[in-house]
């Protein structure tokens, strides 16, 4: 099964002349203070490389293997399973996800130092560990047919903050094409995401979940394409799930069919009651939860 690429974009996808200037500027900016820093690896702090041999090597041994993930996201969606019918007796399972690591340790700085840092020589290395998570979901899953790839929008304060889009430039590294405006923020959505204090980070899973819902909104070009087409999502990291939740309820509401996600990097739950459960308990295997008495806080 190979995973697809997206719509061809039209004209009135591409970014404002304007933001592309300053998107440029500011990349040049980076790279020329890059030539004149030191630069650090960013899994043990070697200099002058942004990811030293022996880092390297781990990294590619920690994301070789993509395996499945939704249990330690709670805030994922409910849907019935695949192949499993539908109806009222239809035990509701979480959305697939397909994670190629966990978020922690050296996987985490690296996907930081990419992310928050824009050290974009390390796509050499996360751009196959996205790859595999991505080929795994579509293995898994077993869409129909070649499905869109979808990634959250950015937000206006995220454009801002960087000069690059991380998910869709690691797709696009590894011969990836995600589908682009399809879903965007509302203008509510975009317009608080520039106050003060309006990250994510800091936040629960309910708290997250209330201050996401009803953020994205499907465009015109959305309309005509979702519905009936299959779909997988795709993401950075994969934390409570609310991002996916939301954007899994835009696509799902204008008919798209989702067949699950694919992430980089899967946080652990916090809860004692999730400690010791990892890979060996995320088995590639619906993870079934009852619709009425789940640990979701709607
Ligand atoms: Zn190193």
């Amino acid at each position: 099964m190979s995973c697809a690429a997206g719509p061809p974009r039209s004209p009135r996808s591409r970014r404002p002349a304007r933001g592309a200037w300053a998107w440029s500027v500011r990349r040049l900016l980076r790279e020329v203070a890059g030539v004149i820093s030191p630069v650090w690896c960013a899994g043990c702090g070697r200099e002058d490389v942004v990811l030293c041999g022996d880092c390297g090597e781990l990294l590619r041994d920690l994301t070789r293997r993509p395996f499945r993930a939704e249990e330690q996201a709670l805030a994922l969606p409910l849907v019935p399973p695949a192949g499993g019918g539908e109806g009222a007796d239809v035990e509701l399972v979480a959305l697939p996800a397909v994670s190629a690591s966990r978020y922690e340790g050296l996987v985490a700085r690296t996907v930081l130092a990419y992310k928050d840092h824009e050290v974009t020589g390390l796509a050499r290395v996360l751009a196959p560990a996205l790859h595999g998570a991505v080929t795994g979901a579509c293995a898994q899953l077993h869409p129909a047919s070649a499905p869109l790839l979808v990634c959250p929008p950015s937000t206006p304060a995220a454009r801002l903050r960087r000069s690059h889009r991380p998910v869709e430039h690691l797709l696009g590294a590894c011969g990836l094409r995600p589908a682009s405006g399809l879903v965007a923020p509302t203008k509510s959505a975009a317009l608080r995401s520039l106050l003060p204090g309006a990250g994510q980070k800091a936040r629960g899973m309910g708290a997250r979940r209330r201050a996401l819902r009803g953020t994205l909104r499907i465009t015109a070009a959305g309309r005509r394409i979702l519905p009936g087409t299959e779909v997988i999502l795709v993401d950075d990291v994969l934390t409570t799930g609310a991002t996916l939740h939301e954007l899994h309820r835009a696509l799902a509401g204008a008919g798209a069919v989702v067949r699950g996600a694919a992430v980089l990097a899967a946080s652990r739950r916090r809860s004692p009651g999730a400690e010791g459960s990892g890979r060996a308990a995320s088995a590639c295997r619906p993870t079934p939860r009852s619709s009425s008495g789940s640990a979701r806080d709607e």
